[in-house]
């Protein structure tokens, strides 16, 4: 059987739409209808005219898009598809530091659930953090749960983010050290990286970012400081440039979830159906809203 082939005729039949993150393997990034960064994601989903959105991402991003259309079928391809930083973060702990700091703006990044999203003012992703944070009029933020665009955030702006939890960090992005990464072209790093590792590079950018960055730089050969199928999406999109991957270990495992068979199996059998609480999903709506606004 052509997977591909059966997928688009299932495409048709089901009048259904896949969105696929950057960081999906080339195979399910060819048979996408879209392709891109957690914020071009969540823009595309409100722009859907689908009765299906086959979400090829982790389960943040299949809840973002099931949170911004109550009226579709969101499916999600595997139910182990999830993502390891947005469990560092719980609504006790936002709570908590709501108490321990009032008057401080919530700001939390869309790598999050969406019971936490529901207890946030504005959420935000690495392409628009330092917008959302200078968009509020607070001058103390709660920024979580990566820490390291936490900190990333910090130097770009005078107000004082505090992260929430302290130690939030992307088990992909923390092995990506100077020491362990090869230095051999211009060096893209992702803002999820440690500060050792964004005060080496040439550009630090989100996913789509470091798209725009190539589509306007000369040169031939880049370093790509993220996950590593990020180099699979820019080889579709630069065919005459090279880029290797800093690391070739920095591999999500949530991401790899996702496989073309899976694809498949997910729009043949109609699973697995994204629901998200009403409550929540009307509350996340709202911050996932107010950042739209902004970016
Ligand atoms: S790369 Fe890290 S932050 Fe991104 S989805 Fe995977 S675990 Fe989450």
């Amino acid at each position: 059987m052509n997977l591909a082939e059966e997928i688009k005729k299932l495409k048709k039949e089901m009048n259904a739409v896949i969105l696929a993150h950057n960081y999906q393997r080339g195979e399910v990034q060819r048979i996408a209808d879209f392709t891109g960064d957690s914020l071009q994601l969540a823009r595309k989903a409100t722009e859907i005219d689908a009765d299906y959105i086959v979400f090829a991402g982790v389960d943040f991003m299949a809840e973002t898009a099931a949170v911004l259309n109550p009226d579709k079928t969101v499916l999600i391809p595997s139910q182990v598809a999830s993502c390891e930083m947005a469990i560092f973060l719980t609504p006790e702990m936002i709570e908590e530091a709501r108490k321990k700091y009032p008057g401080a703006a919530v700001v939390l990044y869309v790598n999050s659930t969406a019971a936490c999203k529901a207890m946030a003012d504005i959420t935000c992703t690495s392409a628009n953090a330092v917008r959302v944070v200078e968009s509020l009029n607070e001058d103390t933020v709660l920024f979580g749960p990566d820490s390291n665009l936490a900190q990333y955030v910090a130097k770009r702006t005078a107000k004082k983010i505090i992260p929430l939890p302290p130690n939030g960090h992307c088990y992909v992005h923390t092995n990506l050290m100077p020491e362990n990464v090869r230095h051999d072209g211009v060096l893209l790093v992702h803002p999820e990286c440690p500060m050792e590792m964004q005060n080496e590079a040439d550009v630090i950018a989100s996913t789509g970012g470091m798209i725009r960055y190539v589509a306007k730089s000369d040169a031939k050969r880049f370093v790509v400081a993220t996950e590593r199928d990020m180099v699979e999406r820019l080889k579709m999109e630069f065919p005459e440039r090279e880029f290797v991957p800093a690391w070739p270990d920095a591999i999500c495992l949530g991401m790899k979830q996702i496989t073309l068979r899976k694809v498949y199996e997910s729009m043949k059998e109609k699973k697995y159906v994204v629901k998200v609480n009403d409550e929540i999903a009307s509350k996340a709506k709202k911050a996932i809203e107010r950042m739209l606004e902004v970016s």
